[in-house]
């Protein structure tokens, strides 16, 4: 469940109860309007798990630390083509220009590309970097 899952599910719950209400004071047959005062109470206690449950996910979603540091690393690169159809991730800035793979990119890994001999390569996949110049 997503959080505009949630939300939904909260608004209608909300919704529900206001019909609820509109129910019991439209009927006045005692015993319906006391089942339906049952069940509006059912669906308060529905809707505070829901608000707990939207909570907690908030919470859960904050503490979900690698995919918020991936986000800031993935920040700070952008796709460059580096040779006649080679593309790789070029850091942003110009201080220690670097490449990182983009396999591992896809692994959401950071991996530098470093010169080995005549070619470049990932030193994480050995995944090799060919320029054609
Ligand atoms: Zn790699």
């Amino acid at each position: 469940m997503d959080l505009p899952s949630i939300k939904t599910a909260i608004s209608s719950t909300k919704a529900a109860v206001g019909l609820l209400k509109e129910i019991i004071s439209l009927n006045k047959n005692s015993e319906i309007k006391q089942k339906i005062i049952e069940l509006q109470n059912v669906m308060l206690e529905l809707q505070a798990g829901m608000l707990e449950m939207q909570e907690e996910y908030q919470k859960n979603n904050a503490e979900n630390e690698p995919v918020n540091d991936w986000e800031k690393v993935i920040k700070a690169y952008e796709l460059e083509q580096v040779s006649n159809g080679v593309f790789l991730y070029a850091s942003k800035g110009e201080k220690n220009k670097h490449y990182i793979c983009p396999n591992c990119y896809e692994e959401r890994q950071k991996s530098i590309i470093q010169k080995q001999g005549d070619t470049y390569s990932c030193v994480r996949c050995k995944n090799t970097i060919f320029l054609n110049e």
